[in-house]
């Protein structure tokens, strides 16, 4: 750790500041710690790390900025954070350049996918808040009294998240929590934090109030641990690990603050007898985006014994063809992993597989195209109490199982701790019939990864606690208060239920 000298990064030509920001203006610290690219290992440079002092001034700025922002109509945010949603669009290319070289996602993909997502994450909960408006108005009739059902904004927010999507991750919890009238710190991962300071730019030029939205750069040991700790925050919105989750949900128990929490997955992607054998293998080579470092990714492949090596041929002729490299290249499709400690992480898996009689379908080893990419990878012969079978790899790593029946399916599909997500490759009602059984938050019927903000998303078990998305978020990032209007006049009685 040293101080930080140059306030700003370059990378790409786009510069964005290596500082805090808090209330409305960027911060330096007297500790920083460098951020490098996962595609080279280059430094891209220094960022500042979050202090006691940092985290105090940001909470402090948040609760001094939540009457009047909370006081404002949904209507008066929705056109403020209609700028904002404009104004990350109009950084796209920025956004675009940091993220890719900052966490190693393809550049196309951020184009075409994260940066749009990133604008209607924020603008479509600004829209939502409106009808979440009529939700308040919204009385509950009886002989005795209308109730009057209210959201009212919960106070100051805390939003952690990982590294994989962090411009993604972060407007997606942002958007809700703004638009319902919080105010919120962002302590952005510290593996890939660039995106999330250009955010606080797009929200400046937006003109949202100073403290509406402060970002605390730091590492999760230092800064997260201090945010979740105070006694000041009334809600955490975090997506991570298990092992953070579990930390973070006890910092919040010494003050019962209530705790949304997206966590990892070991979701099964099914292929019935009855499915169509080259769309269920050109989508579980999908499985190996982002080198697999997808929570919601579907890693065990589940595949009825009858059709076994028509799906192997079918998808070994998918992961044969992918190319992988630059995420800056348009033609890539699996980029890097984010760190060299993950790099081990996932050898450390394939190994220990390997030992315990896995058979390496494909890959298995890192790739030549650099130090931090890896060969995408298959393993069968595992058995269902394994360790790669259980935990979660977060790497490009697949296992294949088979199976006879519908319920020793769904026994090896429900045999996990984790019930994140899910695929479903058949016979549509055969496909949904299996889709009913599996205990997890969501499960894509004969594809994967269509979305929308509307719809719940969330896992079951220990991928998390809790629901975002639509009314979901809402309820999370809300009080409901009921006000209680008597028909007739109230008269006091002892004997009064
Ligand atoms: P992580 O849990 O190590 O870190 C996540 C965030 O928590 C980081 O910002 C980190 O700094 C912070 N943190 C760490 N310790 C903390 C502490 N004591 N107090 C407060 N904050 C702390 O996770 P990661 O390695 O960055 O991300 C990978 C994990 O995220 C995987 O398990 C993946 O499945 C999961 N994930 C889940 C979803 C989902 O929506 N369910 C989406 C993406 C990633």
């Amino acid at each position: 750790m040293h101080t930080i000298h140059d306030s700003n990064l370059t990378i790409a030509g786009h510069v964005v500041s290596g500082l805090h920001y808090i209330n409305g203006t960027r911060v330096a610290s007297s500790e920083s710690f460098e951020v490098f690219s996962p595609i080279d290992q280059r430094v891209l440079g220094s960022v500042a790390l979050g202090l006691p002092e940092h985290v105090d001034a940001a909470i402090s700025a948040a609760k001094n900025a939540f009457p009047a922002w909370s006081a404002l109509s949904p209507k008066a945010r929705q056109a403020i954070l209609h700028r904002f949603g404009d104004e990350i669009a109009a950084r796209a290319d920025a956004f675009c350049a940091l993220e890719s070289n900052d966490a190693g996602v393809l550049l196309s993909r951020m184009k075409h996918g994260v940066v749009p997502r990133a604008k209607l994450n924020i603008t479509y909960f600004a829209d939502h808040a409106l009808t979440l408006h009529d939700r308040a108005r919204r009385n509950i009739e009886t002989e005795q009294a209308t109730h009057i059902v209210k959201h009212d904004a919960a106070g100051v927010v805390v939003i952690i998240t990982p590294w994989n999507a962090p411009l993604m991750l972060t407007t997606w919890k942002l958007g809700p929590a703004l638009a319902a009238g919080n105010t919120v710190i962002v302590k952005p991962p510290e593996w890939a934090p660039l995106t999330c300071s250009l955010l606080a730019d797009a929200a400046q030029a937006a003109g949202l109030p100073a403290g509406v939205l402060n970002i605390v750069q730091g590492t999760g040991a230092v800064t997260g641990a201090a945010l979740v700790a105070d006694a000041r925050i009334a809600r955490i919105s975090f997506t991570g690990s298990v092992p953070t989750a579990k930390w973070i949900a006890g910092a919040a128990a010494a003050h019962l603050v209530p705790c949304s929490l997206e966590l990892g997955g070991k979701s099964p992607f099914i292929v019935l007898a009855d499915a169509d054998m080259d769309a269920a293998a050109a989508t579980a080579a999908l499985m190996y985006r982002n080198a697999g470092q997808v929570c919601l990714a579907g890693t065990r492949l589940l595949v009825h014994r009858s059709v076994k090596d028509a799906f192997v041929r079918a998808m070994r002729a998918y992961v044969q063809n992918l190319t992988i490299g630059d995420p800056r290249e348009d033609a890539t499709e699996v980029g890097p992993i984010i760190h060299p400690r993950q790099v081990e992480r996932v050898k450390g898996f394939v190994e220990r597989a390997v030992a315990a009689g896995a058979t390496v379908l494909w890959g298995g080893k890192p790739h030549s195209f650099g130090a931090q990419y890896f060969e995408p990878t298959l393993l069968t012969d595992v058995a269902q109490n394994s360790e790669i079978v259980q935990s979660e790899v977060f790497g490009p790593v697949l296992t294949l199982q088979t199976f006879d029946t519908d319920e020793q399916l769904i026994d090896m599909a429900n045999d996990v701790d984790y019930g994140l997500g899910g695929v479903c490759y058949g016979e549509v009602a055969h496909a949904t019939a299996i889709a009913e059984r599996v205990n997890t938050g969501f499960i894509w019927i004969n594809s994967f990864g269509i979305r929308d903000l509307a719809a719940p998303f969330g896992g079951c078990k220990r991928s998390g606690i809790g629901r975002e998305g639509g009314d979901w978020s809402f309820e999370f990032f809300c009080d409901v208060k009921d006000v209680i209007v008597p028909k007739k006049p109230f008269k006091a009685s002892f004997s009064h239920r």
